[in-house]
């Protein structure tokens, strides 16, 4: 049996003061009473202030991105260490605002998924097509195009990493997936990592995100492929992110 798993994604948002609310608010509404691994991604300057607060707390701790270099004259970039330094313990890799607005191509992404997993890092790898790629009937080539190198790559350490697949056209949108679609795609995502990894593709946590919000959980965390989900929007209110994570059963 796959664990459950819930991931708040908070973006570029908040400040210092809302952070620490924000954390307070949702690690006492969980205290304890919720069985599914929770964690949040929050912005790097709040790693350390979110880190203290987290200390005794079920909730893990994440970053939303991470160099694909160790160290050196990389201005602006966090290293995998840095943030095993600041008490994360996973990182975002690959999310679609990601790839877009900042052009990270795929052989980028693994180079980051081995950094954060040789510094102690879960991975949580995101995939997704757009609208054009569904309605063109090419969802199915982008995940499994997105899929490749990783899957090839001999450093990656599939143990360790947790697959996001959120069409890029539900995030922000209040449009989701419906849960049969999700499923669907969630299937064919475990038979592509079947057809390299054989029954490990059976302990992989593969979660759902795009406009996930606390009427839409339950349908679509009680789906067989769906393990969780990847929460931006509804992960800045402690409310609504505590249910979403009462869902996930
Ligand atoms: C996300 O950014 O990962 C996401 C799923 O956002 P939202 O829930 O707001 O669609």
């Amino acid at each position: 049996m796959r664990q459950k798993i819930v991931v708040g994604n908070w973006k570029m948002n908040g400040s210092f003061l809302e952070t620490k609310e924000l954390i307070q608010s949702i690690d006492s509404a969980i205290d304890g009473k919720i069985d599914c691994q929770i964690a949040v991604s929050v912005p790097f300057v709040y790693l350390n202030c979110a880190a203290d607060l987290l200390k005794s707390s079920q909730i893990m701790l994440g970053a939303q991105n991470v160099s694909e270099h160790s160290k050196g004259a990389y201005t602006g970039e966090v290293s995998a260490q840095m943030l095993k330094d600041s008490q994360c313990d996973l990182v975002l890799v690959g999310h679609s605002e990601r790839r877009q607005y900042f052009n990270e191509t795929d052989e980028q992404l693994v180079k980051k998924v081995i950094q954060a997993q040789k510094n102690g890092l879960y991975v949580i790898f995101c995939i997704g097509e757009t609208e054009q790629e569904r309605v063109s009937d090419r969802a199915f080539e982008v995940i499994e195009q997105q899929l490749a190198l990783l899957l090839d790559s001999a450093d990656v350490d599939f143990g360790n990493i947790v697959i996001a697949y959120e069409p890029i056209w539900a995030i922000g949108t209040g449009l989701t997936a419906s849960p049969e679609q999700a499923q669907e795609i969630h299937a064919f995502i475990r038979d592509v990592i079947k057809n390299k990894l054989s029954a490990l593709a059976e302990k992989i946590q593969i979660l759902y995100g795009g406009s996930v919000n606390e009427k839409n959980a339950e349908l679509l965390f009680k789906q067989t492929d769906i393990d969780g989900g990847l929460v931006g929007g509804a992960s800045l209110d402690a409310k609504a992110f505590t249910a979403i994570c009462q869902q996930a059963k």
